[in-house]
C-alpha cells in the first residue's frame, strides 16, 4: 500500500515515526506551518519554524525514504496575537519557494475578528500566488464553524477544486461535498474521527474527493492512522485502487495543483521500493 499523507506535523515526531512510517508505506508527506503549543511571541520565530519547514525537515524525512513537502501560513489560533500581525507580510517571501505546495492551515478557532482579518489575507495570497489553500474547521462548535468558512471561502472566488476543508465529520462532510471543495478527515486514535468511521463516510460520499490524514502532532496522536484507514477499507470490501485513489491518487491530485510536487526522489515502481528490496534494510 503506496501512502501520502497530507496533513502531518513531523517537526513534532521522532525518527521511530518515520521509521514505522516508511514499514507501513508512506512515501510522502505534507507537513502544514501550525501552532506549536507553546505560543510565539515574535515574528522572527515564524521565520526560523518556516525555514525549518523546508530545509531541515524535508532533510530528516529523506533519510527515511519519505519525501517531504509544506504548506505556509500564519495559523488561525496565533492570529488573534497582534504581535504576529506581521507574519502576513512574511507570506509572500516564503509562497514563492519550491517545496510550498499550498497556502495552510488557515481558518477559524474561536471565530474572531482577527481570524477573519488573517484568513481573507490569506485567501488572497493564494490566489496571488496560484497556490491551493488547506483549511482548518474549527473543532468547537463545528457545524457553524465550517459553515462560516465555507462562506468566506465562496466569497473568495478561489475555484473549489483548489480548496482542502479539513477536520470534518459525519456532522460537516456534507456540507462540504455540496461546495465542491476536496474533503479532508483527520484520524485521531481516541477523538473525533476513527478507522471505522471514516469507512462508512467513504461508503457514503465515495472516494473521488476524499483525503485522509493522521494530523499527527504533538498531541495524543497516530501518524499510522492513514494505513489503519486502507486497512480498514481494505477488511469492507473496497478495491485497492479505491485505496490508491484516497491514500495517494487524491493528495498529489490536490497539491499538485501548486505545479511544486516533486516525487521524482521516489522509485517509480511502488512495489520495488515499497516492499521487496528496501524494508528492513538500514538505511544511512
Ligand atoms: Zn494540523
Amino acid at each position: 500500500m503506496r501512502i501520502f499523507d497530507p496533513h502531518i506535523h513531523m517537526t513534532s515526531r521522532t525518527t521511530d515515526d518515520y521509521e514505522r512510517m516508511y514499514a507501513a508505506g508512506v512515501r510522502a508527506v505534507v507537513e502544514p506551518a501550525f501552532w506549536l503549543g507553546q505560543p510565539r511571541t515574535s515574528p522572527s520565530t515564524f521565520a526560523d519554524y518556516f525555514d525549518g519547514l523546508l530545509g531541515w525537515e524535508p532533510y530528516r524525512a529523506a533519510q527515511f525514504g519519505i519525501v517531504h513537502h509544506c504548506t505556509i501560513a500564519l495559523n488561525p489560533k496565533e492570529a488573534n496575537d497582534p504581535r504576529l500581525t506581521p507574519v502576513l507580510d512574511l507570506l509572500p517571501r516564503y509562497l514563492a519557494k519550491d517545496r510550498v505546495v499550498a497556502v495552510g492551515e488557515v481558518g477559524y478557532d474561536d471565530i474572531t475578528p482577527a481570524e477573519d482579518e488573517a484568513l481573507a489575507r490569506q485567501l488572497a495570497l493564494a490566489a496571488e500566488h496560484d497556490l491551493p489553500v488547506l483549511v482548518h474547521t474549527p473543532h468547537r462548535d463545528k457545524a457553524a464553524g465550517t459553515r462560516r468558512t465555507l462562506d468566506v471561502v465562496r466569497e473568495s472566488g478561489l475555484p473549489p477544486e483548489r480548496v482542502l476543508v479539513d477536520h470534518l465529520n459525519e456532522m460537516t462532510v456534507g456540507m462540504v461535498e455540496e461546495s465542491g471543495c476536496w474533503m479532508g478527515f483527520s484520524v485521531y486514535p481516541d477523538t473525533k474521527m476513527d478507522e471505522d468511521r471514516m469507512v462508512a463516510i467513504l461508503k457514503e460520499y465515495g472516494p473521488a474527493r476524499t483525503l485522509v490524514n493522521s494530523a499527527a502532532d504533538w498531541g495524543r496522536s497516530d501518524p499510522l492512522k492513514t494505513r489503519a484507514v486502507g486497512d480498514a477499507m481494505l477488511a469492507a470490501g473496497f478495491s485497492e485502487a479505491e485505496v490508491e485513489t484516497v491514500l495517494w491518487d487524491n493528495p498529489v491530485a490536490f497539491y499538485g495543483q501548486s505545479g511544486r510536487l516533486d516525487l521524482s526522489d521516489l522509485t517509480p515502481d511502488p512495489n520495488y521500493a515499497g516492499n521487496t528490496i528496501l524494508r528492513g534494510a538500514p538505511r544511512a
